[in-house]
């Protein structure tokens, strides 16, 4: 089937090769009138599918500061959404930090989470709760630390695992301000 397969068109890249943060809330002062959203504070690695669930969460951000009025609007709208990016980066350059290639910093007890991710990918091929609970999270309908909850841990650790493979990609990692 796939020997009579045919490529549709050209191959496409797309051109920015890294995650990148650019952490506008650790500014003392923004141009009054502008803002930046989106891929301009936050992109990531686009294989985790999360740039515009965090762009959509800014957004809601912006209107909740917005009803605030505009009173230190930067200030306030790029603190709260740095949570959002926070969220997606933990995730994402958590993963890409696994390749020893990519550049970055690497948390203490890195290894120690991403042995755990291992272990819970392989349950969660099994275990519907589990599973759920992973998806929950890369959604970014929960918080990151919510598959360490009690429930979830017994069952990663008690669980049993079927064989899994890894799906990211290596990419360089950059975190500029
Ligand atoms: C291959 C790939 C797959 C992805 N898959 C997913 C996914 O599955 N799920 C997910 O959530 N996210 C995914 N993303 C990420 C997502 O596309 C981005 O995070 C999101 O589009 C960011 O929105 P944005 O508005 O910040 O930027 P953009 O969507 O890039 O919008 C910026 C706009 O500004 C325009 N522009 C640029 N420069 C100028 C200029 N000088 N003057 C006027 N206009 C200008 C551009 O043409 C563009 O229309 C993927 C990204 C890539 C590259």
């Amino acid at each position: 089937m796939w020997s009579a397969a045919r490529v549709p068109g050209p191959l496409e890249t797309y051109r920015f090769p890294g995650n990148q943060w650019r952490h506008f809330e650790r500014l003392k002062a923004f141009p009054g009138g502008y803002l930046v959203l989106g891929d301009g504070i936050c992109g990531f690695n686009p294989v985790y599918g999360q740039g515009m669930s965090v762009a959509a969460l800014e957004a809601r951000s912006l209107d909740t500061c917005l009803a605030a009025g505009d009173n230190a609007l930067a200030r306030r709208f790029f603190k709260a959404a740095a949570t959002p990016a926070k969220a997606a980066w933990t995730l994402a350059a958590g993963e890409d930090l696994r390749f020893p290639d990519v550049t970055g910093k690497r948390a203490p007890g890195a290894g120690l989470i991403n042995a755990y991710m291992d272990r819970l990918r392989a349950v969660a091929s099994a275990d519907p709760v589990v599973c759920t609970r992973f998806f929950e999270v890369a959604s970014l309908l929960r918080p990151a630390p919510s598959v360490f909850a009690p429930r979830i841990f017994a069952r990663v650790m008690l669980g049993r695992r079927k064989a899994t493979s890894r799906l990211p990609l290596p990419v360089r990692l950059t975190t500029a301000r």
